[in-house]
């Protein structure tokens, strides 16, 4: 049988005793009354005498109670024992349950003192004011400078002054990961995680990136410096390459290796502008230029045009486009992407394929989306393909021009507009670039 079955048992065969004496005694001493006449009377002090005795002990439980220390039972016999015990035993319970919370407490706290990351705690939804500081860690407050009196219950944008602007209770934001400056050493970068564990509470953990964010500065640097670097001389020798041209316009000897050499310059041309554009797009964030107003349509309608005239139109290209459709963003940013999607599809298209170009909205989102029955790209290559220089064959990209570089440079124009790249392709049947805009920018 179940265990507090048998105790509710066991209290009930406790209280039916009770009952059963006081029911005899009154009894007996009704009927003790009744040989001398006074049987009501008589009956009335037992019943007196006993709701007396239970009011007594009632007050010693209350004072027990209120001294809020182990309660010492002041009877030990009939119904108030078993009421002393249980009351007794629900006290140890509850403070063995405190005991082992305050454990775990200070076992998470060591542990969390112990996290090399500094941890920041704080509450987004007291009363007065948002974003509280409520707690922060041991790495917290030599990292950060804090003191434990000044800096609780001080607002978390005083310290931080990028996170002025950044919305908490957004889910959205609270699956990002952002880049953050150390508020006491501008050298120090830190990649901030936010972290709700409560209703009201948010958990910041800082990571130290530092040393990473600086060399990745560095190669970005150093790869914008080189390309800058590297045009004037390919102008320099673009320009003679032109002139040789036809100067040994007739030499048959010279001739194929100066046009070789032209090619190939104007291949570099292509890199060294690709890798400029794409160093432009990493360096900014988007955050000094105002988005405005664009009229896609009109963009896709002139590169369609420009294409057919560069492919003496020996492609069919079929667009559909919603004319009212216009988009809040950067308007160079949205022409290059198109540019490089379509010019991808007739890259690896054969000449005579259909290219489908679609400009349109569904629910809440824009989308662009170009299809074309070309040659498809295998499965594997689809998640790297906006990878720098990854190419699914590096020979044909080359020889149609191709830099490597386009589709990355997509992939940073559509996150400057919180926007997705979607690719599905099928061997022999061929692909689908869809970039997916929020309507709301
Ligand atoms: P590339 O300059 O080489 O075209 P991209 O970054 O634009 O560089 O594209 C990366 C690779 O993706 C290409 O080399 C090609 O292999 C593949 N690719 C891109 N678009 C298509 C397409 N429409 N059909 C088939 N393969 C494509």
């Amino acid at each position: 049988m179940n265990k507090s079955i048998i105790q509710l048992n066991k209290l009930l065969n406790i209280f039916f005793l009770e009952v059963g004496i006081i029911a005899l005694t009154l009894a007996i001493l009704f009927f003790l009354g009744k040989s001398i006449g006074h049987s009501w009377p008589l009956f009335s002090f037992g019943l007196g005498l006993y709701i007396f005795w239970h009011l007594y002990h009632l007050l010693q439980l209350l004072k027990s109670l209120s001294s809020q220390q182990m309660l010492q039972a002041s009877i030990k016999f009939g119904i108030w024992k078993e009421i002393w015990i249980q009351l007794q035993l629900f006290q140890q319970n509850s403070h063995s349950q405190k005991n082992d919370l305050i454990t775990d407490l200070d076992n998470y706290r060591i542990f969390i003192n112990k996290i090399p990351d500094a941890v920041i705690i704080i509450n987004t939804k007291t009363n007065e004011q948002k974003n509280i500081i409520e707690w922060f860690n041991k790495s917290a407050q030599s990292t950060f400078n804090l003191k434990k009196k000044k800096h609780t219950g001080s607002h978390i944008n005083d310290l931080f002054t990028e996170l002025a602007e950044y919305d908490f209770s957004s889910l959205k934001n609270n699956k990002k990961r952002m880049t953050i400056h150390s508020p006491t050493d501008q050298n120090k970068i830190y990649s901030l995680r936010i972290i709700p564990y409560h209703k009201s509470f948010k958990l910041l953990l800082f990571r130290d990136i530092s040393r990473i964010y600086w060399v990745n500065k560095m190669r970005k640097n150093f790869i914008a410096n080189v390309s800058h670097e590297l045009r004037t001389p390919l102008t320099v020798i673009s320009g003679y390459l032109e002139t040789f041209e036809t100067h040994f316009k007739k030499d048959k000897k010279y001739l194929p290796a100066i046009q070789s050499m032209k090619q190939q310059s104007l291949r570099m041309n292509h890199l060294i502008q690709d890798l400029l554009v794409l160093s432009k797009l990493e360096s900014d964030t988007g955050k000094l230029k105002r988005k405005k107003l664009i009229d896609v349509p009109e963009i896709i309608r002139s590169i369609i045009k420009d294409t057919q005239m560069l492919t003496d139109n020996k492609y069919q290209i079929e667009a559909n486009i919603d004319n009212s459709l216009m988009l809040l963003g950067y308007e160079n940013e949205i022409q290059s992407m198109v540019s490089n999607l379509i010019n991808n599809a007739i890259r690896y298209t054969p000449a005579g394929s259909t290219i489908k170009i679609a400009w349109y909205s569904e629910n809440k989102n824009i989308f662009f989306s170009v299809n074309d029955n070309g040659e498809g790209i295998e499965k594997q290559h689809l998640q790297h393909l906006t990878e720098r220089f990854y190419r699914v064959d590096k020979g044909r990209s080359r020889s149609e021009g191709g830099t490597g570089l386009g589709l990355s440079i997509v992939k940073h124009i559509l996150n400057h507009h919180n926007a997705k790249l979607k690719i599905k392709s099928q061997i022999g049947k061929g692909s689908q670039f869809i970039c997916c805009f929020n309507k709301l920018g």
